[in-house]
């Protein structure tokens, strides 16, 4: 919530003894008594202190460098960069890793499995194209962070991980940042349950050695598909889809390079 600005007649520093305190506006030969104590004066410091204590504390300078390497490497989008801004980090890094959270580096997560560099992140979000009322899905939850910044920009967001520790710690930190339009589902995002219709967007966070048809076909009209395609232990390339009223449209972005997508739900963890 905003907080008011202090108003501009009012130095907010004023001190009690300070000569400019009960001067003004005094009358000449008036009585002292009548102007001390000052009642409004009092309240106003009461007021100062309250909105002071009230005021929401400074990012921290790793936070800010995180924001600035964001657009020096083109980050443009103001929505996505505010997304980036007021998602924590480091609620979904491991807790050894908390002083590394800012830093633009993927990080391992349990499960052997990885919470992506922010650059990333964002650059995958950016190419979405999000609107507010999208409906999207995103295949790989991991920590939960890429869900966390997809939610704050549209309407619904159905998260799918075949890991159960993961899905279960990721739902958790998410109900506990109040981000109450995700979903995090237990399952396999190559059969996603036919139940859960169709998409708006979809982004799949997990290396796939083929673009899945499968996903492209839960594509709503105009839809956008960003995943990262190629070999699993090596360099992939991140393909957009977009579905045409002919067909698909697919373009190839960067080069990146994601944890192997793996079929099935896993059995233990
Ligand atoms: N988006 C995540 C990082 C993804 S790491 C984040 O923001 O932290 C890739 C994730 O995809 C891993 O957690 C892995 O377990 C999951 N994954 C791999 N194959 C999958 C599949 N078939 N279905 C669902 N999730 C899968």
């Amino acid at each position: 919530m905003p907080v008011p600005a202090p108003r501009n007649d009012f130095p907010g520093k004023l001190r009690l003894d300070s000569p400019l305190c009960g001067a003004r506006g005094r009358r000449p030969g008036a009585d002292r008594r009548k102007s001390v104590p000052n009642r409004h004066l009092m309240l106003y410091i009461v007021w100062i202190r309250a909105t002071e204590t009230a005021m929401p504390a400074k990012p921290p300078p790793e936070k800010m460098m995180f924001q600035l390497s964001l657009r020096r490497r083109g980050i443009s989008d103001q929505a996505v960069l505010r997304a980036m801004e007021e998602v924590p980090r480091e609620v979904f890094v491991e807790a050894i890793d908390r002083a590394d959270a800012y830093r633009d580096s993927a990080l391992a997560i349990a499960c052997g499995q990885t919470i992506s560099q922010p650059f990333v992140v964002a650059y995958m979000t950016e190419q979405l194209q999000l609107q507010k009322h999208h409906r999207v899905l995103e295949i790989g939850t991991g920590s939960g962070y890429q869900a966390a910044i997809l939610s704050r920009l549209v309407e619904h967001v159905l998260t799918i991980e075949r890991f159960r520790t993961l899905a279960d710690k990721a739902r958790q930190r998410l109900e506990k940042l109040g981000y109450f339009n995700v979903e995090v589902l237990l399952g396999d995002g190559f059969s996603v349950p036919s139940g859960a219709g169709q998409f708006d967007r979809i982004i799949v966070t997990a290396a796939m050695e083929q673009m899945p048809q499968g996903l492209m076909d839960r594509l709503e009209p105009n839809g956008i598909l960003i995943a990262p395609v190629g070999p699993p232990h090596g360099v992939q390339t991140l393909v957009r889809v977009i579905r045409t009223p002919s067909g698909f449209e697919q373009k190839e972005l960067v080069d990146v390079r994601f944890v192997p997508a793996i079929p099935g739900i896993a059995r233990e963890l």
